[in-house]
């Protein structure tokens, strides 16, 4: 039997793991996890850990959940993966149609991880003013602590010091502006009126600057990274009438918030409108496999469309498109339909506040929030290192949170109840306490 020691040590020598100093694994020790059951993490010495963070906000329905096997499975002896260009597979083109129905976006162009979605849409975004003669639409607009993810032109529009700082001599100019998180409102300013002043502010940049502007990206509602900072939705009403006004492309980021998070489908539906350019990753295939992708208009599409080889979208990865992962992604949307998951969720997040009240009138517990299936919280603590020991006390006690700064966040898979709750919730309780 291997234990959890030969596992991290191994781990320390040849993995080089994501988002992480590694000398910091000299004394806080790597997890080895070695399965999954549904809303929970198992180690090889059998502790169980309850996956309060959705294994980086990808899982919807569990951890080898039986649908989404099962139809893996299928498609495994039938087709794995084909090169989509030139060639097309059934999973593929009956995600799209179904991606179409549900969005009104009816042309998908398939990456593989979020950050190469952000890629594709910013790139189709200055390639279509290009293809309109509008050569000179080459900027992009941001949220201030926007996150979108971290290649170079992803990167280039996120505004994580953290991540950001260090390789800013390789990215391009692009402008944040106010990020209408309702943390950041004036006392007594109400969350709206706090929205609207911050789209006061994108119409007085783009007033100035739209002739040499692409695109606004947004992730709608919530900004993630930002600690789980979220918006009241007027926002994004704003921000498309501007849009349309001044001739600069929509970008709806909703990576981590699509597939029900916010209690809709989609995050941009509660402010009833529809971008130019939709990002999709992340829950799309239920936490399974690498798969996004970038949801547009038939307008941007024709502007493509053309004799001229130049004018088309010559861009690829080459897992595109990846039939396995398109699969997962047609069993996570059956799951939604045949179990109405929004419509559950809505009853089952209300029952989840309520249990979350104690946490709401905790003295050291500031801008409690929550949207959907995402609880957060702002801890009133004066330790620089509350992040890390916020995740060993988590741990301790079965529980993996994962902290950004002071903001602690509860975003589990859907398939949580009460009793996983209430144990978030002690747990919380008792991290507020030591402090
Ligand atoms: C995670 C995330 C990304 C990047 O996705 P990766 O798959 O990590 O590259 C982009 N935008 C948002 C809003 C995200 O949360």
């Amino acid at each position: 039997m291997t234990s959890n020691n030969d596992w991290l040590n191994r781990s320390k020598q040849a993995v080089w793991h994501p988002c992480t100093q590694m000398k910091r694994h000299e004394t806080l020790p790597l997890v080895p996890i070695a399965k999954g059951e549904g809303a929970w993490l198992i180690d090889f010495d059998g502790n169980r850990y309850l996956d309060a963070v959705s294994s980086w906000w990808v899982n919807l329905f569990g951890h080898c959940n039986p649908r989404i096997n099962d139809a893996i499975k299928q498609q495994l002896d039938t087709l794995e993966h084909v090169i989509l260009a030139g060639f097309t597979q059934q999973p593929v083109v009956e995600l799209s149609e179904r991606l179409a129905e549900l969005t009104g976006l009816g042309h998908a162009f398939y990456g593989s991880d979020g950050a190469s979605a952000t890629e594709i849409a910013l790139k189709m975004s200055f390639h279509y003013w290009r293809n309109l003669g509008l050569t000179e639409k080459t900027g992009f607009i941001s949220l201030k602590n926007s996150y979108h993810g971290e290649t170079l032109g992803a990167l280039s529009v996120t505004d994580v010091a953290l991540f950001r700082d260090t390789y800013a001599p390789l990215l391009r100019q692009s402008h944040q502006v106010m990020s209408p998180d309702w943390r950041l409102a004036e006392p007594g300013e109400s969350r709206e009126d706090y929205a609207e002043r911050c789209a006061q502010s994108l119409a007085d940049y783009l007033e100035v600057h739209h002739a040499h502007t692409a695109a606004l990206i947004v992730e709608p509602l919530v900004q993630g990274a930002a600690g789980m900072g979220m918006y009241h939705p007027v926002y994004l009403q704003r921000a498309r009438e501007l849009c349309d006004r001044y001739q600069v492309h929509l970008i709806a980021d909703e990576i981590a918030v699509g597939f029900g998070r916010t209690g809709t489908m989609f995050a941009h539906e509660q402010a009833g409108i529809k971008p130019d350019f939709l990002c999709l990753s992340k829950g799309i295939t239920g936490g399974y496999l690498p798969l996004s992708v970038v949801l547009t208009t038939d307008v941007v599409y024709q502007a493509f469309y053309h004799v001229d080889v130049t004018r088309g979208f010559l861009h690829s990865h080459s897992y595109t498109g990846n039939a396995l992962a398109c699969r997962a992604a047609l069993a996570v949307l059956d799951i939604f339909r045949d179990e109405d998951v929004i419509e559950s969720n809505r009853t089952r997040a209300a029952w989840f506040s309520a249990l979350m009240e104690p946490i709401y009138r905790h003295p050291k517990a500031q801008y409690f929030r929550h949207t959907g299936m995402i609880w957060a919280l702002d801890v009133v603590t004066e330790r620089p290192d509350f992040a890390n020991r916020c995740f060993q006390q988590a741990m301790a006690q079965g529980v993996l949170l994962r902290p950004m700064g002071k903001s602690l966040y509860f975003m589990p898979p859907y398939v949580v109840d009460g009793e996983e709750v209430s144990l978030f919730v002690s747990t919380t309780l008792s991290i507020l306490d030591a402090e």
